[in-house]
C-alpha cells in the first residue's frame, strides 16, 4: 500500500509468533502454524471471523497461553497490559481505587498511587470521575477507566481483546481516536483484535487477516497511514474506503456463513 513518511513497517518486531499451534484440552486445535510479527510502536490488528483463534493468538502473544508447537518472542511480565470487551470493573471501589489497584499490587505506596491513577484517568478524559463509581458512567466511559487501568503501570505493550465491541458508534469512534493518540503520545506497542473491517483498517499499521478451523493467518496486509490521515478526516476519505474494500476483500475469501 505504499509508502509514506513515517511509516511504522520498518521498525523492528517486539513480538511475534513463529510456527505456532495450539490445541486446547478439549481437544480443539485452535491455531495452526501461526507466524506474525507485531512491530513497535506500530497498532497490529488482528481480524477474521468468529471462533478462528484471534483470542488464541492474542493470549499466545502475551505470554497468557503456552504453544503446544512452535516459539513466541516478546516482552512479558511488568511490560505489557491486557483490555478485554467487559471493562471488569469492581463496584464496589471508586473509579480511582480501581485504577490503582494494579500498582498496589505491586507495593506501590497509596498516596504515590492515588496521583499515577488520577495522571491516567486524565489521560483518558476522566481526570474529574476518581471518585465516582463504576455503575455512575456509561458503557464508554467505563472502558475508558478499564483503558486507564491497564496504562497506569506504564506498559510497553497493550493487548487489546475486541475492547469497543460493545460500544455505540459514536464512543466507539472517539475511543478509537483517544487510543490512536495514546499510542503515540506514550510510544505504545498495540496488538488488537476486532471482527470488524472498519475498525481494523481505521486502526491498523498492519492487519492480519485470520482463517478458522483450525486458525491460520490468511493474509498480512501492512496499512500504514500517510501523515495527512489524522483524524475524523480519514474516516470520510477515499484512501480510507479503497482500503476497507480491499480488506473486506480478503475477508469475503475467509467468511464462512454461521
Ligand atoms: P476468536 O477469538 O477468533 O473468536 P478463539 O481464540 O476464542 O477465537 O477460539 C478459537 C477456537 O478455539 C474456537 O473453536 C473455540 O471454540 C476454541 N476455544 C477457545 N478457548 C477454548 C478453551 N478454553 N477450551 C476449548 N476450546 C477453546
Ligand atoms: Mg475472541
Amino acid at each position: 500500500m505504499g509508502e509514506a513518511p513515517g511509516d511504522t513497517t520498518t521498525a523492528a518486531a517486539v513480538l511475534g509468533l513463529h510456527g505456532v499451534s495450539k490445541r486446547y484440552a478439549a481437544g480443539v486445535l485452535a491455531v495452526r502454524g501461526v507466524d506474525l510479527e507485531c512491530r513497535e510502536e506500530a497498532v497490529t490488528c488482528l481480524l477474521g471471523p468468529s471462533g478462528c483463534g484471534k483470542s488464541t493468538v492474542l493470549k499466545l502473544l502475551a505470554g497468557l497461553l503456552d504453544p503446544d508447537e512452535g516459539d513466541v518472542v516478546g516482552p512479558f511480565a511488568g511490560d505489557t497490559a491486557f483490555v478485554f470487551q467487559e471493562p471488569t470493573l469492581m463496584p464496589w471501589r471508586r473509579v480511582g481505587a480501581n485504577v490503582r489497584l494494579p500498582l498496589e499490587l505491586r507495593g506501590v505506596g497509596r498516596r504515590e498511587a492515588a496521583d499515577a491513577a488520577h495522571a491516567a484517568l486524565a489521560s483518558v478524559g476522566l481526570g474529574d470521575r476518581t471518585r465516582s463509581y463504576p455503575r455512575e458512567l456509561s458503557g464508554g466511559m467505563k472502558m475508558r477507566v478499564s483503558l486507564a487501568r491497564a496504562l497506569v503501570t506504564e506498559p510497553r505493550v497493550v493487548f487489546m481483546d475486541e475492547p469497543f465491541a460493545a460500544l455505540d458508534e459514536q464512543s466507539r469512534f472517539r475511543l478509537n481516536d483517544d487510543l490512536l493518540r495514546l499510542r503515540d503520545e506514550r510510544r505504545l506497542t498495540v496488538v488488537f483484535v476486532t471482527h470488524s473491517v472498519y475498525e481494523a483498517v481505521y486502526l491498523a499499521d498492519r492487519i492480519v487477516v485470520m482463517s478458522a478451523a483450525p486458525g491460520r493467518v490468511h493474509a498480512v496486509i501492512d496499512t500504514p497511514r500517510h501523515p495527512d490521515q489524522t483524524g475524523r478526516a480519514f474516516r470520510t476519505s477515499v484512501a480510507y474506503a479503497e482500503r476497507c474494500a480491499e480488506v473486506s476483500e480478503r475477508m469475503l475469501e475467509v467468511s464462512t456463513d454461521e
